[in-house]
């Protein structure tokens, strides 16, 4: 074994990823499995397992050879306990899924944080954010995550709801969001979102798309490389959708500037892996458009590196660092 070794993984919407990190931040070992949703916090943790042993069967290890564990989720992280509180993507409110994680792996020392938050340091301790002092990351998925990082130290507030950027009000009495409010960033600028807008417009208002085939009612996701197809196609439902939940992210980072005035701004998670180079003139539009008092040039907006695996990385961050970020 080279160096101590942690182990980070990633529970998104319809995916898990784990990655094995060494101490230099070299990803040693990578796996990618895909989550089967029961709204059961013990199948969430199976299926957590299933990617962790994936991942250090690639890499040649075993679990005794990993000093600290580190899981991410969609879910805001009661300071306090250190377990979830709540994760509507998860179909999960006011559930414990730590204990679970405990058993499973046989150690006491597992570390959760919310997903956008790990995502954020992922790309500040080894990607994107490197070097800057003040950082936010916009994370793109079935749902939007995101995390703030002021002066070092990861903001996570009253409750630990902070960084909770994806449910920042974008509009007053907008579209409905999973999280059960109205006019939340995320239910523009995601999978979900974008999926509730197609529909509309689609089968509302039959507007021409090569994703008419894949969309019906109850259609709820739909996988990010279908969109960047279709978007680079260009479809028109498609460019119409993205390009306006973009220019809306783009409002949305800079109406947070306004708060927190970042020195970068990460754009990551499935979508931008797919598609970020695309997709970053709407964001920027909307981003210069809205900002206020500081030149647009002076916040850097930068596209994920470590992409798919920034959470699960920066998962492996809080876990090396004890939970104190
Ligand atoms: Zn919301």
């Amino acid at each position: 074994m080279p160096n101590p070794c942690s182990l980070g993984v990633d529970v998104g919407g319809t995916k898990i990823y784990a990655a094995v990190v060494d101490a230099n931040n070299n990803i040693a070992g990578k796996a990618k499995t895909r989550v089967e949703l029961s709204g059961n916090p013990q199948a969430i943790a199976s299926q957590v397992k299933v990617a962790a042993d994936e991942a250090l069967r690639v890499c040649g290890m075993r679990l005794e050879d990993i000093n600290d564990i580190g899981i991410a989720l969609p879910s805001s992280i009661d300071p306090v306990t250190g377990d979830c509180v709540h994760a509507p993507n998860l179909g999960l409110k006011n559930f414990s899924v730590k204990e679970h994680f405990k058993k499973l792996f046989g150690r006491d020392d597992i570390f959760l944080g919310n997903d956008g938050n790990c995502g954020i340091l992922g790309e500040y301790y080894f990607g994107a954010a490197r070097g800057f002092k003040s950082a936010a990351g916009y994370f793109v998925g079935t749902g939007l995550g995101g995390g703030i990082i002021i002066n070092g130290k990861l903001l996570t507030g009253n409750g630990g709801i902070a960084g909770e950027l994806g449910h920042a009000t974008i509009k007053y009495n907008g579209a409905k969001c999973g999280c059960g409010k109205r006019g939340c960033i995320e239910a523009y600028a995601s999978k979900t979102g974008f999926v509730r807008a197609l529909k509309k417009e689609i089968l509302g208002k039959s507007l021409d798309s090569e994703l008419a085939g894949l969309i019906d009612r109850k259609t709820m996701n739909i996988p990010s490389k279908q969109l960047a197809k279709a978007y680079e196609k260009g479809d028109r439902a498609v460019r119409l959708i993205l390009d306006k939940g973009m220019m809306k992210l783009g409002a949305a980072a800079a109406s947070l500037s306004a708060v927190i005035a970042p020195d970068c701004i990460v754009f990551g998670g499935g979508v931008m892996e797919s598609m970020g180079e695309a997709l970053m003139p709407a964001v920027l539009m909307g981003f210069r458009e809205n900002l206020f008092g500081i030149s647009p040039e002076k916040i850097e907006l930068r596209l994920s590196e470590l992409m798919d695996f920034a959470v699960a990385c920066g998962a492996t961050v809080l876990a090396r660092k004890k939970g104190i970020v």
